[in-house]
Protein backbone atom coordinates (compact mmCIF):
# COMPACT_ATOMS: atom_id res chain seq x y z
CA UNK A 1 0.00 0.00 0.00
CA UNK A 2 3.22 2.37 1.15
CA UNK A 3 4.44 1.53 -2.38
CA UNK A 4 1.03 2.13 -4.54
CA UNK A 5 0.42 5.54 -2.46
CA UNK A 6 4.37 6.49 -2.85
CA UNK A 7 3.68 6.13 -6.43
CA UNK A 8 0.35 8.10 -6.83
CA UNK A 9 1.87 10.88 -5.35
CA UNK A 10 5.26 10.97 -7.59
CA UNK A 11 2.54 10.67 -10.95
CA UNK A 12 1.25 13.77 -9.69
CA UNK A 13 -2.30 12.01 -8.74
CA UNK A 14 -4.66 13.14 -5.96
CA UNK A 15 -5.42 10.53 -3.44
CA UNK A 16 -8.66 10.35 -1.44
CA UNK A 17 -9.08 7.92 0.77
CA UNK A 18 -11.95 6.27 2.84
CA UNK A 19 -11.26 4.63 5.96
CA UNK A 20 -14.09 1.67 6.96
CA UNK A 21 -14.66 -1.14 9.42
CA UNK A 22 -16.51 -2.86 6.59
CA UNK A 23 -19.94 -4.04 6.71
CA UNK A 24 -20.75 -1.40 3.97
CA UNK A 25 -23.74 0.66 3.78
CA UNK A 26 -24.76 3.66 1.32
CA UNK A 27 -23.39 5.94 4.02
CA UNK A 28 -19.98 4.26 2.82
CA UNK A 29 -20.61 4.60 -0.35
CA UNK A 30 -21.20 8.33 0.15
CA UNK A 31 -18.00 8.66 1.04
CA UNK A 32 -15.98 7.12 -1.95
CA UNK A 33 -19.14 8.89 -3.93
CA UNK A 34 -17.58 12.51 -2.65
CA UNK A 35 -14.16 10.86 -2.48
CA UNK A 36 -14.49 10.29 -6.52
CA UNK A 37 -15.43 13.72 -7.30
CA UNK A 38 -12.26 15.67 -5.82
CA UNK A 39 -9.68 12.71 -6.17
CA UNK A 40 -7.84 9.91 -8.43
CA UNK A 41 -7.19 7.31 -7.38
CA UNK A 42 -10.00 6.59 -4.42
CA UNK A 43 -8.44 4.38 -1.85
CA UNK A 44 -10.35 2.45 0.74
CA UNK A 45 -9.37 0.79 3.92
CA UNK A 46 -11.49 -2.42 6.26
CA UNK A 47 -10.02 -2.71 9.14
CA UNK A 48 -11.99 -4.00 11.80
CA UNK A 49 -9.60 -2.14 14.38
CA UNK A 50 -9.92 -4.09 17.76
CA UNK A 51 -8.16 -1.50 19.57
CA UNK A 52 -10.74 1.28 19.44
CA UNK A 53 -13.56 -1.91 21.04
CA UNK A 54 -13.99 -2.61 24.91
CA UNK A 55 -13.59 -5.68 25.98
CA UNK A 56 -17.73 -6.27 26.97
CA UNK A 57 -18.20 -4.46 23.34
CA UNK A 58 -19.21 -6.26 19.71
CA UNK A 59 -15.91 -6.84 18.08
CA UNK A 60 -16.88 -10.77 18.17
CA UNK A 61 -20.22 -10.13 16.66
CA UNK A 62 -19.35 -7.04 14.47
CA UNK A 63 -20.76 -7.93 11.04
CA UNK A 64 -18.30 -9.34 8.49
CA UNK A 65 -19.05 -9.16 4.83
CA UNK A 66 -15.68 -8.52 3.03
CA UNK A 67 -16.94 -10.52 -0.13
CA UNK A 68 -19.31 -8.42 -0.44
CA UNK A 69 -17.95 -5.07 0.71
CA UNK A 70 -14.97 -5.84 -1.82
CA UNK A 71 -17.46 -6.18 -4.66
CA UNK A 72 -19.02 -2.82 -3.97
CA UNK A 73 -15.98 -0.68 -3.26
CA UNK A 74 -14.98 -1.99 -6.90
CA UNK A 75 -18.42 -1.00 -8.63
CA UNK A 76 -18.31 2.49 -6.87
CA UNK A 77 -14.59 2.83 -8.59
CA UNK A 78 -12.44 2.39 -5.29
CA UNK A 79 -9.63 2.02 -6.92
CA UNK A 80 -7.20 0.10 -4.13
CA UNK A 81 -8.55 -2.12 -1.16
CA UNK A 82 -6.30 -1.79 1.49
CA UNK A 83 -7.69 -4.58 4.25
CA UNK A 84 -4.40 -5.32 6.71
CA UNK A 85 -5.16 -8.08 8.75
CA UNK A 86 -4.84 -7.53 12.95
CA UNK A 87 -1.59 -8.89 13.33
CA UNK A 88 -0.20 -6.65 10.35
CA UNK A 89 -1.01 -3.60 12.13
CA UNK A 90 -0.61 -4.47 15.69
CA UNK A 91 2.36 -7.32 15.63
CA UNK A 92 2.99 -8.35 19.04
CA UNK A 93 5.21 -5.69 20.16
CA UNK A 94 3.39 -2.51 19.25
CA UNK A 95 3.52 -0.17 21.68
CA UNK A 96 2.67 3.67 20.16
CA UNK A 97 -0.78 5.10 20.83
CA UNK A 98 -2.49 8.35 20.08
CA UNK A 99 -4.38 10.63 22.40
CA UNK A 100 -6.36 14.02 21.82
CA UNK A 101 -6.15 15.32 25.02
CA UNK A 102 -9.80 16.48 26.48
CA UNK A 103 -11.60 15.86 23.85
CA UNK A 104 -11.43 11.94 23.53
CA UNK A 105 -12.71 11.92 27.36
CA UNK A 106 -16.49 13.10 26.66
CA UNK A 107 -19.80 11.81 25.40
CA UNK A 108 -18.65 8.98 23.67
CA UNK A 109 -15.44 8.82 25.41
CA UNK A 110 -17.52 8.67 28.53
CA UNK A 111 -19.57 5.57 27.68
CA UNK A 112 -16.44 4.18 25.65
CA UNK A 113 -13.20 4.22 27.60
CA UNK A 114 -10.13 3.92 25.78
CA UNK A 115 -12.35 3.69 22.27
CA UNK A 116 -10.86 7.44 20.90
CA UNK A 117 -7.46 6.14 21.49
CA UNK A 118 -7.86 2.89 19.70
CA UNK A 119 -9.96 5.60 16.86
CA UNK A 120 -7.06 7.99 16.89
CA UNK A 121 -4.34 5.58 16.94
CA UNK A 122 -5.54 3.55 13.85
CA UNK A 123 -6.86 6.29 12.05
CA UNK A 124 -3.08 7.97 12.24
CA UNK A 125 -1.65 4.83 11.31
CA UNK A 126 -3.73 4.39 7.67
CA UNK A 127 -2.93 8.17 6.65
CA UNK A 128 0.95 7.32 7.49
CA UNK A 129 0.61 4.30 4.96
CA UNK A 130 -1.96 5.66 2.59
CA UNK A 131 -0.68 9.68 2.39
CA UNK A 132 -3.57 10.72 0.94
CA UNK A 133 -4.35 14.36 0.35
CA UNK A 134 -7.58 14.35 1.42
CA UNK A 135 -9.92 11.64 3.98
CA UNK A 136 -13.66 11.12 3.82
CA UNK A 137 -15.73 10.95 7.65
CA UNK A 138 -19.54 10.84 8.13
CA UNK A 139 -20.68 13.60 10.22
CA UNK A 140 -22.43 10.63 12.03
CA UNK A 141 -19.55 10.44 14.14
CA UNK A 142 -19.40 13.90 14.71
CA UNK A 143 -17.02 13.74 17.58
CA UNK A 144 -14.81 11.01 15.76
CA UNK A 145 -14.09 13.14 13.12
CA UNK A 146 -13.82 16.40 14.95
CA UNK A 147 -11.08 14.47 17.20
CA UNK A 148 -9.18 13.59 13.59
CA UNK A 149 -9.10 17.01 12.55
CA UNK A 150 -7.51 18.01 15.90
CA UNK A 151 -4.92 15.27 15.19
CA UNK A 152 -3.87 15.94 11.89
CA UNK A 153 -3.70 19.84 12.69
CA UNK A 154 -1.92 18.97 15.77
CA UNK A 155 0.53 16.44 13.89
CA UNK A 156 1.06 18.85 10.69
CA UNK A 157 -0.58 15.71 8.32
CA UNK A 158 -0.29 16.45 4.99
CA UNK A 159 -4.06 15.44 4.71
CA UNK A 160 -7.01 17.60 4.47
CA UNK A 161 -9.81 16.35 6.88
CA UNK A 162 -13.47 15.80 4.73
CA UNK A 163 -16.72 16.01 6.77
CA UNK A 164 -19.63 14.13 4.94
CA UNK A 165 -23.29 14.46 5.52
CA UNK A 166 -25.33 11.59 7.42
CA UNK A 167 -26.92 9.00 5.14
CA UNK A 168 -30.05 7.73 6.24
CA UNK A 169 -33.29 5.20 5.40
CA UNK A 170 -36.25 6.83 4.39
CA UNK A 171 -37.71 6.81 7.92
CA UNK A 172 -34.94 8.81 9.24
CA UNK A 173 -32.86 6.36 10.96
CA UNK A 174 -29.32 7.13 10.55
CA UNK A 175 -27.24 4.17 8.05
CA UNK A 176 -25.11 2.35 10.52
CA UNK A 177 -23.38 -1.29 10.35
CA UNK A 178 -24.62 -2.22 14.26
CA UNK A 179 -28.17 -1.46 12.47
CA UNK A 180 -28.05 -5.30 11.29
CA UNK A 181 -28.38 -6.04 15.19
CA UNK A 182 -31.84 -4.72 15.19
CA UNK A 183 -34.70 -6.90 15.95
CA UNK A 184 -37.77 -5.94 13.64
CA UNK A 185 -39.46 -4.16 16.65
CA UNK A 186 -36.17 -2.63 17.80
CA UNK A 187 -35.36 -1.72 14.50
CA UNK A 188 -38.77 0.27 14.07
CA UNK A 189 -38.19 2.03 17.75
CA UNK A 190 -35.09 2.80 16.85
CA UNK A 191 -36.52 6.10 14.75
CA UNK A 192 -36.47 7.57 18.32
CA UNK A 193 -33.14 9.08 18.00
CA UNK A 194 -34.26 10.87 14.67
CA UNK A 195 -38.07 11.49 15.92
CA UNK A 196 -36.22 13.54 19.27
CA UNK A 197 -33.43 14.97 17.02
CA UNK A 198 -36.51 16.53 14.59
CA UNK A 199 -38.32 17.70 17.66
CA UNK A 200 -35.39 19.90 18.93
CA UNK A 201 -34.95 21.23 15.14
CA UNK A 202 -38.51 22.05 15.60
CA UNK A 203 -38.22 24.24 19.22
CA UNK A 204 -35.21 25.81 18.02
CA UNK A 205 -37.34 26.60 14.68
CA UNK A 206 -39.72 28.20 16.95
CA UNK A 207 -37.28 30.29 18.78
CA UNK A 208 -36.07 28.27 21.51
CA UNK A 209 -32.45 28.45 22.05
CA UNK A 210 -32.09 27.40 26.24
CA UNK A 211 -30.39 24.39 26.04
CA UNK A 212 -32.21 22.59 29.53
CA UNK A 213 -35.44 22.98 27.46
CA UNK A 214 -34.37 21.23 24.30
CA UNK A 215 -32.61 18.80 26.44
CA UNK A 216 -36.28 18.13 28.06
CA UNK A 217 -37.55 17.60 24.87
CA UNK A 218 -34.92 15.03 23.37
CA UNK A 219 -35.17 12.83 26.97
CA UNK A 220 -39.37 13.30 26.75
CA UNK A 221 -39.15 12.06 23.26
CA UNK A 222 -36.98 9.32 24.04
CA UNK A 223 -38.66 8.32 27.08
CA UNK A 224 -42.03 7.98 24.73
CA UNK A 225 -40.29 4.66 23.54
CA UNK A 226 -40.47 2.02 25.28
CA UNK A 227 -37.43 0.12 23.60
CA UNK A 228 -34.99 2.90 23.74
CA UNK A 229 -32.90 3.71 26.76
CA UNK A 230 -31.17 6.92 26.69
CA UNK A 231 -26.85 6.99 26.77
CA UNK A 232 -26.54 10.69 26.69
CA UNK A 233 -28.34 13.75 25.19
CA UNK A 234 -26.02 16.71 25.40
CA UNK A 235 -25.67 20.34 23.55
CA UNK A 236 -22.50 21.17 22.81
CA UNK A 237 -20.17 23.90 21.22
CA UNK A 238 -19.11 22.24 17.61
CA UNK A 239 -15.62 23.21 18.18
CA UNK A 240 -14.99 22.23 21.79
CA UNK A 241 -17.75 19.38 22.44
CA UNK A 242 -18.26 21.28 25.80
CA UNK A 243 -21.95 21.99 27.24
CA UNK A 244 -23.68 25.38 25.95
CA UNK A 245 -26.36 26.63 28.40
CA UNK A 246 -27.80 28.64 25.14
CA UNK A 247 -27.49 28.13 21.01
CA UNK A 248 -25.86 31.33 19.70
CA UNK A 249 -23.06 29.49 17.65
CA UNK A 250 -22.15 26.21 16.02
CA UNK A 251 -23.64 23.63 17.93
CA UNK A 252 -24.27 19.72 17.67
CA UNK A 253 -27.05 17.90 19.30
CA UNK A 254 -25.46 14.43 20.29
CA UNK A 255 -27.79 11.45 20.94
CA UNK A 256 -26.87 7.78 22.17
CA UNK A 257 -29.39 5.77 23.02
CA UNK A 258 -29.94 1.52 23.54
CA UNK A 259 -32.20 -0.17 21.87
CA UNK A 260 -32.15 -3.48 23.37
CA UNK A 261 -28.47 -4.25 23.28
CA UNK A 262 -27.80 -2.40 20.39
CA UNK A 263 -25.82 1.16 21.12
CA UNK A 264 -26.82 3.98 18.29
CA UNK A 265 -25.55 7.39 17.83
CA UNK A 266 -26.85 10.37 15.55
CA UNK A 267 -26.75 14.03 15.74
CA UNK A 268 -28.05 17.73 14.27
CA UNK A 269 -25.65 20.32 13.58
CA UNK A 270 -26.73 23.45 14.00
CA UNK A 271 -25.45 26.62 12.89
CA UNK A 272 -26.13 30.63 12.47
CA UNK A 273 -27.27 31.39 9.20
CA UNK A 274 -24.69 34.33 8.98
CA UNK A 275 -22.33 34.34 11.31
CA UNK A 276 -24.33 36.74 14.70
CA UNK A 277 -27.45 36.34 13.43
CA UNK A 278 -30.52 34.79 15.42
CA UNK A 279 -31.33 32.57 12.63
CA UNK A 280 -30.74 28.92 13.07
CA UNK A 281 -30.02 26.66 9.92
CA UNK A 282 -29.48 22.52 10.21
CA UNK A 283 -27.64 20.01 8.87
CA UNK A 284 -29.64 16.78 10.05
P1 LIG B 1 -17.34 2.71 10.15
O1 LIG B 1 -17.20 1.63 9.11
O2 LIG B 1 -18.58 2.60 10.98
O3 LIG B 1 -16.08 2.94 10.94
O4 LIG B 1 -17.56 4.06 9.31
C1 LIG B 1 -16.64 4.45 8.34
C2 LIG B 1 -16.95 5.87 7.93
O5 LIG B 1 -18.27 5.94 7.43
C3 LIG B 1 -16.87 6.87 9.10
O6 LIG B 1 -16.27 8.06 8.64
C4 LIG B 1 -18.32 7.07 9.44
O7 LIG B 1 -18.57 8.33 10.03
C5 LIG B 1 -18.97 6.99 8.08
N1 LIG B 1 -20.39 6.69 8.19
C6 LIG B 1 -20.96 5.69 8.90
N2 LIG B 1 -22.31 5.76 8.82
C7 LIG B 1 -22.59 6.84 8.05
C8 LIG B 1 -23.80 7.44 7.60
N3 LIG B 1 -24.99 6.96 7.91
N4 LIG B 1 -23.70 8.55 6.84
C9 LIG B 1 -22.49 9.06 6.51
N5 LIG B 1 -21.32 8.54 6.90
C10 LIG B 1 -21.36 7.44 7.65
Amino acid sequence: MKQAARQARMDNRIIGFVPTMGALHAGHLALVERAKRECSPVIASIFLNPKQFGPKEDLAKYPRTFDADRDKFSSAGVESLFAPEAAEMYPSDFRTYLNVDGLSDRLEGRSRPGHFRGVTTVVLKLLEIVQPHFAYFGRKDAQQVRLISQMTRDLNLDTDIVVCPIVRDPDGLALSSRNAYLKADERRAATVLHRALIAARDEIHSGTRDALQLHSTLTRVISGEPLAALDYAEIVDANSFEPVTRISRPCYILLAAFLGKTRLIDNLYIEPATPGSEEMVFQL
